[in-house]
């Protein structure tokens, strides 16, 4: 039986672009007949902002976009504890700050975290965070939408938190854990994230669970070609529905976002249908 999700972090109001991607998994869910998941992700609970459950929920209701079954993660600690368990991880205090004075890394990337604490760990009990200790071998994975990946964690990420000081689980943690514990078979999200599927690749693997196929779509840009986001002025969909337009001509707006087609309304039956012929296709 397949089974989609689309999973927003619940940080504010859904912009045009959470809208797309939120689009693109109903489609998908819909064509595949699979049971759709709503997924809340709010781990990082300095980012969560409380209204945002709601405010998604009405969006996603208002386009037509519905879903299956609805899970919460900070609900859910005891699965990514269980998980953590079975996972090669050591204690690390080392700042954000003092890694990138230790480690060397071109400009714009994540340093190569140069194992400081494996090699002197420090003293029981001090507050710190747990860092993954990644397996040596190249993972390898072809996306269906952006083709094929490979990428030796080791070499290219370096080992990465799991778990941070404050005690919040790792963003790549728990998506893995509930992707297999909720049985998901296709996941469809945004383009950013392919470059860090290797890492969730990895933990599946090592936790033995089963590998999703992965669907990376484009993310919206706007005029300029910058990524859409709340801080550079994108329109929330709620202010768009509270201005009075229509959830038809917004969906317009995506499709044609998309090169699809150029019309002024469109419902969503209709985008479905030429979803499913193909007509609408990705990548
Ligand atoms: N919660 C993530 C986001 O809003 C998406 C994670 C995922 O789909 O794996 O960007």
């Amino acid at each position: 039986m397949p089974t989609t999700r689309y999973a927003p972090s619940p940080t504010g109001n859904m912009h045009l672009g959470n809208a797309r991607t939120a689009l693109l998994a109903w489609l998908q869910a819909r064509a595949l007949d699979s049971t759709h998941i709503l997924r809340f992700e709010d781990l990082d609970t300095s980012r969560v902002r409380p209204f945002a459950f709601d405010s998604i929920r009405r969006d996603l209701e208002w386009l037509g976009l519905d879903w299956d079954l609805e899970y919460v993660q900070s609900e859910r600690l005891e699965h990514y504890r269980a998980a953590l368990t079975r996972l090669e991880t050591y204690p690390c205090i080392c700042s954000r700050r003092e890694i990138e004075a230790l480690a060397s890394a071109p400009h714009g990337q994540e340093p190569i975290y140069p194992q400081t604490c494996l090699e002197r760990p420090p003293a029981p009990g001090v507050p710190a965070a747990l860092r993954w200790r990644v397996p040596p071998w190249t993972v390898r994975f072809t996306d269906h939408v952006l083709g094929p990946l490979e990428q030796n964690l080791a070499l290219e990420v370096g080992d990465f938190p799991l778990q941070r000081v404050d005690g919040v689980y790792a963003y790549h943690l728990a998506v893995v854990v509930d992707d297999a514990l909720m049985g998901v078979t296709h996941v469809l999200r945004g383009a950013d994230l392919f470059g860090s599927t290797p890492r969730q690749i990895a933990l599946q693997q090592v936790l033995e669970y089963k590998v999703p196929k992965y669907w990376h779509v484009s993310l919206m840009t706007d005029y300029r070609g910058e990524r859409l986001a709340k801080r550079n002025g994108a329109p929330s969909v709620s202010e768009l529905r509270e201005t009075g337009y229509s959830p038809q001509a917004l969906l317009a707006d995506l499709v044609r976002s998309l090169g699809w087609l150029d019309t002024p309304a469109l419902e969503l039956s209709e985008v479905l249908e030429r979803f499913k012929s193909g007509e609408f296709a990705l990548g």
